[in-house]
């Protein structure tokens, strides 16, 4: 199948409180649009990640701190739904998926969390890929939040290739380790961070990954309440220049921050679209 979509209804029931609205009406679209034809690109519902492997990434203090959290289910619902796209991806079941989650995972840290973040579903999948036998990973971070959790737990990985597009000033370009950060001004429109993207998605060309993330934060858009000021038009086109940039190798794209229903609504369906090689529709 082309696309698999990973999606439980405990996103939208039970969620992050600013991230949960826009789960079930974003979902419903999805479901009109008629996208979803069983064959080619097809809905499954997620599961918890096993507890083992979360443990093994978070750290006992962290993994203590989170057991009366009332987010912690939904967060272990989040990781597995990341893993089952991954997992998916990697076996050849589907060439992309998309994960639906109902916390983040950018923000936390092996040992602490912020942000509607508690585990991080990327390096958590990414531990579970490499008992699978993969090795070297591209993640995008277009969240305009910066993905600290996940530099944390990849910043000396030089087998993760880490992008974050950012609102803020920091530029790195550390060749050596594979970290990159492209601060965008407080405010940046679709050219400007269209225009950046191409830029970071060009350094990747040398690095020979076997699968790609795309985190996906539509906080970016200039009615939600990240850094961006972005519109609709950004999404399918963002999603455009990192599929071609992934080729043939698979790509998952996790979502990440956002609020605004009006704009999940339009931006989930539009990059499942472009995942599922339908975009313009
Ligand atoms: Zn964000």
């Amino acid at each position: 199948m082309q696309v698999a979509i990973i999606y439980h209804e405990d996103f939208g029931k039970k969620g992050f409180s600013v991230l949960k609205e826009r789960i079930q009406p974003s979902f419903e679209k999805l479901m009109e649009s008629g996208l979803v034809d069983g064959e080619d690109v097809q809905v499954f519902r997620a599961k918890p990640a096993p507890i083992e492997l979360v443990e093994e990434c978070h750290t006992a203090s962290h993994m203590l701190n989170m057991k009366n959290d009332p987010y912690r289910e939904v967060a272990m619902l989040s990781v597995g739904s990341v893993m089952m796209a991954a997992e998916m991806v990697a076996t050849g079941q589907a060439k992309r998926a998309f994960a639906y989650t109902g916390t983040a995972g950018h923000h936390a840290s092996r040992g602490s969390c912020w942000g509607f973040c508690y585990f991080n579903d990327v390096a958590i999948t990414i531990k579970r890929l490499r008992q699978m036998g993969l090795e070297r990973f591209l993640i995008v971070d277009v969240d305009p939040h910066f993905g600290d959790g996940t530099r944390d737990f990849f910043k000396d990985d030089a087998n993760v290739f880490h992008i974050n597009l950012h609102s803020g000033s920091d530029e790195v370009l550390d060749t050596e380790k594979n970290n990159y950060d492209f601060g965008i001004t407080f405010g940046a429109k679709n050219e400007r961070f269209l225009t950046t993207l191409k830029s970071a998605l060009d350094l990747v060309k040398d690095f020979d990954f076997q699968m790609a993330f795309l985190i996906f934060g539509h906080d970016s858009h200039q009615d939600d309440y990240g850094g961006f000021d972005l519109t609709i038009e950004a999404y399918p086109r963002m999603a455009q220049m990192i599929l071609d940039a992934v080729g043939e190798r698979g790509l998952v794209v996790v979502l990440s921050g956002g609020s605004c229903v009006h704009v999940a609504e339009r931006v989930i369906p539009d990059v499942i679209s472009v995942l599922a090689g339908r975009w313009p529709a």
